[in-house]
């Protein structure tokens, strides 16, 4: 008996026979004697369907008002889910996001979380009630909406996990856990009865999108224990940890992010501090930047590549055509047919030759690299988009059997 924070997926809640079914795994955990809040997200594809509703009226509408629409998607899901709840008899009530005390900051569409105020949640459970909050959403210091960025749910069922100091998280998906790469990609993937938070945080970061990578960072800050399994199948999922069992594997998982492009600035002055000025503009304009490359100077010159998310192509175009017209360079490149594929795991920082190996697979498979980047406990390649979903099976195959 203890406190129990579940969160479902938009396919979990995505019609009414699928709600009375997260119902009954709601009420079949409260009847235990569990205090129990739930997070849902919006039904089915409803969030896409939101964006393009408004990119019918203006492709280039304020984040604010988009904020403002996309929020809607979960306030239909808590007051369904309430409903259906109301019918198995148990006493139930919906809050949305700034109900439930979630104050971000004015980040509109990425916004962080700041601080969750617990008082009517904390009021409502004293009253035996079962909780039901709004994802991916919460409300800035003008009270304006705001909301957490793509699979921003999964972060605020962890935030609540975090402040409530609850016993348990569930992440119930359309998945019954982690695999070592997107079952639905790879048939031959393997589920994970445990993984570490830096090892999730890594393959989310990559692009597994199973759990949003904010919310494993926020779970391994406050060491919120964490499952991710499935609302479709009684099964046991993935545990989320510090320390996993010792597995007797190299690798942990591969991941693909295809909302990435490369940027190159062509023939730059091979002087010092050139990369300065280049990467200072970028970041004075908030532009991640993930892999870089810089050629060998050559005549004088040198090129120097990078990749941003697509999300931050058009503005890091921007800065290097400035970058080229003030500093001499001779062309900007963009090229967002790429995508980029990796593997995650602790296990590679004490055995040598995984990259060997990831690039072995992919010259079997006769794709090309185009840029590498390594971490401890990660090793990325950018390679054609078309190619993406082969170069995942082959890297899969080479580690896993
Ligand atoms: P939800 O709507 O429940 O938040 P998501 O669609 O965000 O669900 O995440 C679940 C999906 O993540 C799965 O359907 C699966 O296709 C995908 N996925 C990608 N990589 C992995 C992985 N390594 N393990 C499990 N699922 C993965
Ligand atoms: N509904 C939002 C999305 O589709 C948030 C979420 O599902 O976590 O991204
Ligand atoms: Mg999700």
């Amino acid at each position: 008996m203890g406190i129990v924070v579940q969160k479902f997926g938009g396919t979990s809640v995505a019609n009414a026979e699928r709600l009375m079914n997260v119902a009954r795994i709601v009420t079949d955990k409260y009847k235990e004697g569990n205090s129990m809040v739930v997070v849902v997200s919006a039904q089915g594809d409803t969030t896409d369907d939101l964006i393009d509703k408004a990119m019918e009226i203006n492709p280039h509408p304020s984040k604010r008002e988009m904020d403002m629409l996309l929020s809607t998607g979960e306030q239909i899901s808590i007051s369904l889910l309430a409903m259906a709840i109301e019918k198995l008899g148990f006493p139930v009530i919906s809050l949305t996001g700034w109900q439930a005390g979630f104050l971000t900051n004015s980040a509109h569409s990425q916004a962080r979380i700041r601080n969750v105020h617990k008082e009517r949640i904390e009021k409502e459970l004293d009253q035996r009630k079962i909780v039901i909050v709004a994802g991916f959403q919460g409300v800035n210091r003008y009270d304006d909406i705001t909301t957490l960025g793509r699979g921003g749910s999964d972060t605020s069922a962890v935030a609540l996990a975090a402040v409530l100091r609850a016993d348990l998280c569930q992440i119930y998906t359309d998945v019954d856990g982690v695999y070592t790469a997107d079952p639905r990609k790879v048939p031959n993937a393997r589920k994970l009865k445990e993984i570490t938070f830096d090892e999730m945080l890594e393959l989310a970061t990559l692009g597994a999108q199973v759990l949003n990578n904010r919310s494993v960072e926020m779970a391994k800050k406050y060491n919120v224990n964490l499952e991710v399994l499935s609302s479709l199948e009684k099964k046991p999922g993935t545990v989320v940890k510090e320390v996993a069992k010792v597995e007797k594997m190299l690798i942990k998982g591969v991941a693909k992010d295809c909302n990435v492009a490369r940027i190159s600035v062509m023939g730059v002055p091979d002087v010092p501090g050139v990369a300065y000025k280049i990467f200072a503009s970028l970041s004075s304009k908030n532009i991640d930047i993930d892999i870089i490359l810089q050629s060998i100077g050559r005549d004088n010159t040198k090129d120097i590549s990078f990749t941003v998310s697509s999300s931050n192509k058009d503005a890091a175009m921007e800065v290097c055509e400035v970058f080229k017209d003030t500093m001499g360079a001779m062309d900007v490149l963009c090229d967002d047919n790429v995508a980029k594929v990796s593997v995650v795991g602790a296990g590679m920082q004490s055995h040598p030759g995984v990259a060997a190996s990831m690039f072995g697979a992919l010259a079997e498979a006769n794709i090309n690299i185009r840029m590498i980047s390594t971490s401890e406990i990660k090793i990325s390649v950018l390679i054609d988009k078309n190619k993406s979903d082969e170069a995942v099976r082959a890297i899969h195959d080479a580690f896993i059997h």
